[in-house]
C-alpha cells in the first residue's frame, strides 16, 4: 500500500470577502514531486503558506502522517523553503548558509560539517563553499538555497516559483537538476508555478488551482488527456471550442445534453479530397488561414461558421485560404455544468 504524507481536507481560506481557497482536498503520497500550477492570483500560494503554518486555514484540516498539524507553528511541522527571492544570508559564505538550520538545530560541529560537505557534494556546489552569494550566479544561488532547505531533513519541501527569477536556459537545467535531485533525497516535495512546461516537465502529479479551487489532480499525462472541467482542458495544451456538435457527424450531443465541446488541434485532420481516409465521416470546411509552426503546418479552418486549429504535416501539400478541405474530427470532450465525457467519431 502507498503511504500517504500530506493529506488536505476542504481547506478554506479568506482574506476580508475574498475567498483565496475554497474547499481544497487532497492526498500526497510520500516522496513525490508535486506541481501546483495555475494563473495568477488562483490562490497557489496561498495554499503552500496554509500547508507551511504561515496562514491558519479558516476551516478545513492539514494531516501529514496522520498527524493534525492545524495548530503547529511552521517551524514545528519539519518544512524546508526555496521562494524566488528567498534570499540567502548576503555576509554569511555557502558553507554557513548551507549550515544554518543545522546550527539552529544545536547540532554538533562535527556533524554539521559531514552535512553540509554531503550537501555540497550533492548539489554539485564543491569549492564553491567559501564564496559569498554575491559571487555566484543565480543558478548556483538556487542550488545554495535548495541546499539549505534539505540540510534539516525536512518532511515536505515548499518551493515557491524557485526558478522565475532565473534566464529561460539556466531555468531548464535546473529544473532536470531540480528532478534528480528530488529523486534522490526522496523528500516529498511542492512547488509552485504558473508555467505549464515547468510543471509538466518535472512534476509527478499536476494540481490544477483556479480561482481558489482545484480544478484537477492527476500525473502530468492523466491531466492532459482526461480533463475534467473546460478550465484545465484550456489551459494545458491547445483547444479549439465549439457551443454546438450537434451538427457534427459522428458524435452524439445527445448524451451530454448543454454541453461544450472541447477539441484538441491533435484530434482533428485536415486534407484536400482524397487525403481523409473516411471522407463521408468528415465535415465540410473552407481554409482560413496557414501559419508556418517550424514542425508543422497550422491551419485555421472554417466549418459551418465555428473555426477550428489543426495541424497539418510538412510532408503533405500545402493548403492556401480559400481552398475547400475535408475536416475529420476523431475526438473530442465535452463539458456540462457538472459532467464531462470523452467521445471517439464513431
Ligand atoms: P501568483 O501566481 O500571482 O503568486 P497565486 O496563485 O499564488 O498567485 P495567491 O498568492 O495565493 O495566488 O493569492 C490568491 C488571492 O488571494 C489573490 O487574489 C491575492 O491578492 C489574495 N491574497 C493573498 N494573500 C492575501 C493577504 N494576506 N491579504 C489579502 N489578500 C490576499
Amino acid at each position: 500500500m502507498t503511504e500517504m504524507h500530506i493529506v488536505a481536507k476542504h481547506l478554506t481560506k479568506s482574506f476580508g470577502t475574498f475567498q483565496a481557497t475554497k474547499d481544497v482536498s487532497f492526498e500526497i503520497e510520500k516522496g513525490k514531486l508535486i506541481g501546483l500550477l495555475g494563473p495568477s492570483g488562483g490562490g497557489k500560494t496561498t495554499i503552500l503558506r496554509m500547508l507551511a503554518g504561515l496562514e491558519e486555514p479558516d476551516s478545513g484540516d492539514i494531516l501529514f502522517h496522520d498527524r493534525k498539524v492545524n495548530q503547529l507553528p511552521p517551524q514545528e511541522r519539519g518544512i524546508g523553503f526555496v521562494f524566488q527571492n528567498y534570499a540567502l544570508f548576503r555576509h554569511m559564505s555557502v558553507f554557513d548558509n548551507i549550515a544554518f538550520g543545522l546550527t539552529v538545530q544545536k547540532r554538533s560541529k562535527q556533524q554539521i560539517k559531514e552535512r553540509v560537505n554531503e550537501l555540497i557534494e550533492l548539489t554539485g556546489l564543491l569549492g564553491l563553499e567559501k564564496r559569498l552569494p554575491h559571487q555566484l550566479s543565480g543558478g548556483q544561488r538556487q542550488r545554495v538555497a535548495f541546499a539549505r532547505a534539505i540540510a534539516p531533513e525536512p518532511q515536505l519541501l515548499l518551493l515557491d516559483e524557485p526558478f522565475a527569477a532565473i534566464d529561460a536556459k539556466v531555468r531548464k537545467e535546473l529544473r532536470t537538476w531540480l528532478k534528480d535531485m528530488i529523486d534522490r533525497v526522496g523528500i516529498t516535495t511542492i512547488f509552485v508555478t504558473h508555467d505549464q512546461e515547468e510543471a509538466v516537465e518535472v512534476a509527478d502529479q499536476i494540481m490544477i488551482i483556479n480561482e481558489g479551487r482545484l480544478e484537477q489532480q492527476g500525473t502530468p499525462i492523466e491531466i492532459y488527456k482526461r480533463p475534467q472541467t473546460p478550465f484545465v482542458a484550456t489551459f494545458i495544451g491547445e483547444s479549439n471550442q465549439i457551443g454546438d456538435i450537434s451538427y457534427l457527424k459522428g458524435f452524439d450531443a445527445t448524451a451530454l445534453p448543454q454541453a461544450k465541446a472541447i477539441i484538441r488541434p491533435e484530434f482533428i485532420e485536415i486534407g484536400s479530397v482524397g487525403e481523409i481516409p473516411f471522407p463521408s465521416a468528415a465535415e465540410k470546411g473552407t481554409v482560413k488561414n496557414v501559419f508556418f509552426r517550424g514542425t508543422n503546418w497550422q491551419v485555421e479552418v472554417d466549418v459551418k461558421g465555428d473555426r477550428l486549429f489543426a495541424y497539418r504535416s510538412l510532408e503533405l501539400p500545402a493548403l492556401a485560404p480559400g481552398d475547400s478541405v475535408s475536416v475529420l474530427i476523431h475526438r473530442l470532450y465535452l463539458f456540462n455544468e457538472s459532467e464531462h465525457a470523452m467521445q471517439e467519431n464513431s
